[in-house]
């Protein structure tokens, strides 16, 4: 667990992806806040309650979960939390994610079952013989990813420009879509900090996923596009969903831009 802003702890989960580690941001004071969760594994449940309890918190404490977007790595736990505030408490954890990318949470096994699909209709779309499609579906382990993530009937959905109380001043939701549909950077501006999740990270550029959604709120155009939308924030610390805070993110940015240019 690292502190950069005061009162905002970053908290390091493992996940069984190429990307490492996912950042969760712990907000102290009221209401308690988390940012993201990681995957529903048990190594990363241990280390989120190991990390808590440093602070003298556990999972049924958390009042409210802040979700920059709909991936497995960043809501798979969610619904751990809620079960256990239910146990415990008469206010139930509120669970907030953007409306685009809501449906992934409110009905996770469905939102899989068409990712799946859709997965294994742009491998069929690419040319893979049928047989090999067929073997490519059942290696994505349609039945894996069910069990690192859970529905969250309940979870609440924002929009753009959305704000929410923290012990570290009100956050607002900027919306970015790009790497899901639904991704939002929350920024504090009391604290100059932005809690970029993966859309702007520091050594790894932020891909546009594949998704179902057919809509365009997904892909490289409109997630340079969502670019502009945190450039006027270009002096703020930004914090990510994986890897080192970034200190200085009007050269992140731009070297983000000079990748696109190159492709
Ligand atoms: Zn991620």
């Amino acid at each position: 667990m690292t502190n950069l802003i005061y009162g905002v702890s970053r908290i390091e989960i493992p996940t069984p992806f190429p990307v490492g580690n996912v950042n969760c941001y712990l907000i102290e004071g009221s209401p308690l806040t988390l940012i993201d969760t990681g995957p529903k594994t048990s190594k990363s449940l241990a280390t989120l309650q190991k990390e808590l309890q440093i602070r003298s918190y556990d999972l049924s404490d958390i009042e409210q979960i802040l979700l920059t977007h709909n991936h497995i790595d960043h809501i798979g736990l969610v619904a751990q939390f809620v079960k256990e505030r239910a146990q415990i408490h008469d206010t139930p954890t509120d669970v907030l994610i953007h409306q685009k990318d809501a449906e992934a949470l409110i009905n996770y096994d469905r939102y899989i079952e068409l990712y799946m699909k859709s997965v294994v209709g742009l491998i069929a779309l690419s040319g893979v013989p049928k047989k090999e499609t067929m073997i490519l579906a059942q290696e994505n382990r349609t039945d894996f990813f069910k069990s690192i993530g859970e529905s969250v009937p309940r979870a609440r959905y924002f929009e753009d420009n959305a704000s929410f109380k923290t012990g570290i001043g009100i956050v607002s939701a900027v919306w970015v879509p790009g790497h899901s549909p639904g991704s939002t950077c929350f920024v504090c501006d009391k604290q100059q900090v932005i809690f970029s999740g993966d859309h702007v990270l520091g050594d790894i550029s932020s891909n546009p996923s594949i998704s179902f959604d057919s809509s365009e709120n997904i892909g490289m155009l409109t997630y340079f596009e969502s670019l502009n939308r945190i450039s006027s924030k270009e002096s703020y610390i930004a914090l990510p969903g994986h890897r080192e805070p970034i200190l200085d993110m009007r050269t992140r940015i731009i070297a983000l831009r000079a990748e696109y240019d190159d492709k």
